[in-house]
This record gives structure tokens, sequence and C-alpha cells, in this order.
């Protein structure tokens, strides 16, 4: 590294340790300063494009496997998702073949946090799927001979059991799934940490630092174009979460991804009664650690039509019908997003892109949903008194028809692996499929069967499996 790169790493760490002293109170915005800059180096083994939860601990596993890794980041570690979520380190009800590696996500998540030397807010809190309608038993009780097959502690609790753990609920929850191994994290702490991590590991992280393209060369990856240069590279891993549909759509490989928007809410400080995540069919909340909680409707998104989504749509039939009432469409993706009608599908790799026109995908949160989950939280625990939010935030996830990501290599451009669609479970079993990234990206064994993570799926004309609505 070079002396100006020295200056420049210095002066956006200064700025940063002055903002850090106040700590991260909410999801990270671009106003957030650059904790991560200086100039990228010529070459590298591997070159992340994402610096989400999943490209930070790719990038993590791929450097202590000894190779020399670049991250980069369009806007600031953790900007959208990965800072934006409920915080919900969950194994309960996710999709049988997905459970081995939210189970290696979970373990790594307590490995991860013991070495950031920071504290995450990781704990063990437990899952609670409360039952509101009996309607609901049934599909909670179907995902039993999972947990059981996996050796996870997951139960139903009765009627009794469940107003005992909320013995101050006005509303009298029927039962309850429930997993006590489950966990929590607040969110815009732990993945900066894990960026930090990843730096000690040897990982050169850039922020404000767009992947504009993939240099291809004889039909193979030979690097990234940034704009701030060329990086020349054999292995590329792609985690660029709600945008990963549109940088693939320009190298020819389209997938059929769709993102929603999530909204979400803290409120202040409140008397603890539950330490960890629980939800019914409306209302979803989960205790952080500065004493308040995080609302969300539960099972609420929308969707912001443009050209991706309206190819994409009938690949989600199944999925959309499962909950009809559970998505609103919206006619047009407003500007900048990447699903936008306005926003450009080509780009010439010396122009500006359309993922350094939006440095962070800050979406905003929808009111009247914010106001209707205060309203809801507080007849659900009278005890409570007022309920007032201090924030209100909302994210994109991106989700694939079948709810499980694609975690592999792309045949059309060998030395590309893809890891996206993490839908709303991308937080908790993260680690778990940046660690399988990682090894992919080496050509090493990833250690669990990815069949049906495969990005073929989409194009062998092979049925879909829809992964479970839980
Ligand atoms: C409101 C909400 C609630 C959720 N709740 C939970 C929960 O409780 N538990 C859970 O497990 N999951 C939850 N999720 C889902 C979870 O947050 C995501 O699945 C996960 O964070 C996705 O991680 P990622 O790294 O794939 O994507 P992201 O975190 O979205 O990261 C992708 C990054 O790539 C960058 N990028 C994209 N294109 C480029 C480019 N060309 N060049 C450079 N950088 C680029 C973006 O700027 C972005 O920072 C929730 C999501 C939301 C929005």
């Amino acid at each position: 590294m070079g002396e100006a790169d020295d200056s420049e790493n210095r002066r956006s760490r200064n700025s940063f340790g002055a903002w850090a002293m106040t700590g991260p109170t909410g999801p990270v915005s671009a106003a957030q300063p650059v904790e991560h800059g200086g100039a990228l180096p010529e070459a590298a083994d591997l070159v992340v494009i994402g610096g989400g939860v999943a490209g930070v601990t790719a990038a993590l596993y791929a450097a202590r496997a000894g190779q020399s890794v670049v991250l980069i980041e369009k806007g600031r570690i953790a900007g959208e998702q990965s800072s934006r979520n409920w915080g919900w380190i969950r194994q309960q009800g996710r999709d049988p073949d997905e459970l081995p590696l939210v189970m290696e996500a979970n373990r790594r998540w307590q490995e991860l946090a013991a070495e950031t030397n920071e504290d995450l807010g990781l704990e063990r809190t437990g899952t609670v799927y409360l039952i509101r309608r009996e309607a609901d038993r049934g599909r909670y009780e179907s995902w039993l001979p999972h947990a059981r097959e996996h050796g996870l502690d997951t139960r139903m609790l009765s009627a009794r059991e469940t107003a005992e753990m909320f013995p101050d609920a006005a509303a009298r929850w029927q039962g309850a799934l429930y997993t006590p191994s489950d966990m929590r994290a607040e969110p815009w702490v732990a993945v900066p940490a894990l960026a930090r991590l990843a730096v000690r590991a040897g990982v050169r992280v850039r922020e404000d630092c767009a992947a504009r393209a993939l240099d291809v060369e004889a039909g193979r990856i030979t690097g990234v174009v940034t704009e701030h240069g060329r990086i020349r590279a054999s292995r590329v891993v792609l985690a660029g979460g709600a945008w990963s549909s549109l940088f693939l759509r320009a190298h020819g490989v389209p997938i059929p991804q769709l993102s929603v928007r999530s909204t979400a809410a803290a409120t202040e400080a409140l008397p603890e009664f539950c330490r960890g995540g629980a939800a019914d069919d409306r209302l979803a909340f989960r205790r952080r650690q500065d004493g308040g909680y995080t609302l969300a409707p539960s099972s609420y998104h929308e969707i912001f039509v443009g050209p991706d989504a309206f190819r994409a749509l009938p690949s989600f039939r199944r999925q959309l019908m499962a909950d009809p009432l559970g998505t609103a469409y919206r006619p047009w993706a407003p500007r900048g997003w990447p699903d936008a009608w306005s926003t450009p599908r080509r780009w010439q790799p010396d122009e500006a892109s359309p993922f350094e026109r939006c440095r962070v995908l800050d979406p905003p949160p929808n009111r009247a949903k914010v106001r209707q989950m205060a309203r809801r939280f507080g007849a659900a625990f009278p005890g409570l008194g007022e309920i007032r939010i201090k924030r209100a935030w909302a994210g994109l996830i991106d989700t694939m028809p079948d709810l499980v990501p694609i975690l592999d290599r792309c045949e059309a451009l060998p030395g590309l692996v893809v890891l996206t669609g993490l839908s709303g479970h991308g937080f908790g079993i993260g680690p778990g499929v940046g660690r399988v990234a990682a090894d992919l990206a080496m050509d090493r064994d990833p250690g669990h069967d990815l069949t049906r993570f495969r990005l073929s799926r989409f194009s062998d004309g092979s049925e879909l499996r829809q992964g479970p609505h839980l």
C-alpha cells in the first residue's frame, strides 16, 4: 500500500471514529462516514461484491483460508438488508434443506461474536410463533418432524404454557411453536463488527466502491471493473442482495428474483417481558439490547413492480398465493431502485452504473403499518402503557420463487460464485452460507448438499419445491 493510500485510510477512519463514539442507533445509512477507504489493489485471489452479512462472511472465511481477498461495497457495510432486519437468528421454520446450513450458522455466530471482541447483542433467547388463529396450528406442527430429524429443541407450547410465557398479554394465544436455541443479535452492530474482524483477517474492504461489471476473457472471469478501477482476479463471489439480478442480467444470466419492501420500527425502552423474538400472524416483536422492541407486521410485504418483477411474477405465483393478503402491489418501483422502470439494464464499464447511483437503498417505511404495529403491540400488552416509536425504517428483501437461496458456481461465467436470494432469513444463515460460498470459490468441498440451491433450477425444467411459509 502506498503513502497516499495510508493517509486516505487514516482520514476515513478518523471521521468514522468520531461517529462511532455515539454508537450506532439504527440501520446504517449513506450519512454514516466511510470506515473502510483507501486504494484498491491491482490484483487479488478473490473479489467479493457486496458488504452485507453474506459477502462479509464469505470474504472473512476465504481470507482465513489464506486467500488475498478484496471486498467491495457500493455504499456502506451493512447499509442495506444486513442492518435493517429484525435481528432474529432463527432455525425454526426453515426449509429442511437449509437446516444444516442454518445450524452451522448458529454455531458460527457464537464463534465469530467471541472473536470480534465487540458486543453484538448475541444471545440465545429463542423464537416463538404464537397461534392466534387455530388454522396456523397444523402448519406449525407439520414442521416438528424436521426439527426432530435434525436434533433441534423445537416443541409446541400449550395455551397454558404460552400464557405463562407472556403473563401480561391481553391476547390469549392458543399455543405456540418454540425453539429455545434460536438467537438474536443487533444487526446494525453485528455486521459492521464482522467486517472489522474480516479486515483483521486480512480482507481489503472498500466502501463507496461499486462493481460495474466483470472482466471476462475467453469465457472466464479475469477481473472486476469497479468505479475506482480494475482488480485482476479469477474468482468472484457475488453477494449483491437486491441488486444481484440487475448485475447478473447485464452479463446474460437472468434469475427470477423479486425484492419486496418490508417495514420495521423500534420502540423506546420498555419493561422487559420477553428476551427473544415472537410473532403471530399479524405482529412480530423482538427485544433489543437497548431495552426497546423491534416491531414488524409479521408477513406483510410490498412489491414495487418494475420490469424484472413483471417478468418474474409468474414464477412467484405459488409463493404469493400461499398468503394472498400478505403482499401489496405498487405499480412503480421508485427511481434509483434496482428494478425501477428507468434503471438502465446495460451500461459501459467506463460509465457510471446504477449501483453507484444508489449508494444505500434506504426505502421509506410504510407509515400506516408503523402506526398499526404500535397499536397492535399496545393492545397485546396493555401493561406496557403508551408505545412510543423512536425510529422506523424499511429494507428491500430479495427472494427467489421457492424461498431458498442461490448458492452455486455460475456455469456460464466460470470463476463466479452466486450467493443471493436469502429471503427473510439471511441474517441468521449468513455465516453458514458465507463460509460455503468461500469454499465454492476456492474449489473446496462445501460440506453440504447444495443441489436445492443450484442456479440452474430455474432453467433446467425441474419443478421448483416451495420452502415453508413459516
Ligand atoms: C425488514 C427486514 C427484516 C428482516 N428480518 C430478518 C431476520 O430477523 N432474520 C434474518 O435472518 N433475516 C432477516 N431479514 C433478511 C436479511 O436481512 C437478509 O436476508 C440478509 O441481510 C441478506 O444479506 P446479503 O448480504 O445477501 O444482502 P445485503 O445485506 O442486502 O447486502 C448486499 C450488499 O451488496 C451491495 N451491492 C450490491 N450490488 C453491488 C455492486 N454492484 N457493487 C458493490 N456493492 C454492491 C449492496 O449495497 C448491499 O450492501 C430481514 C430483512 C429485512 C429488510
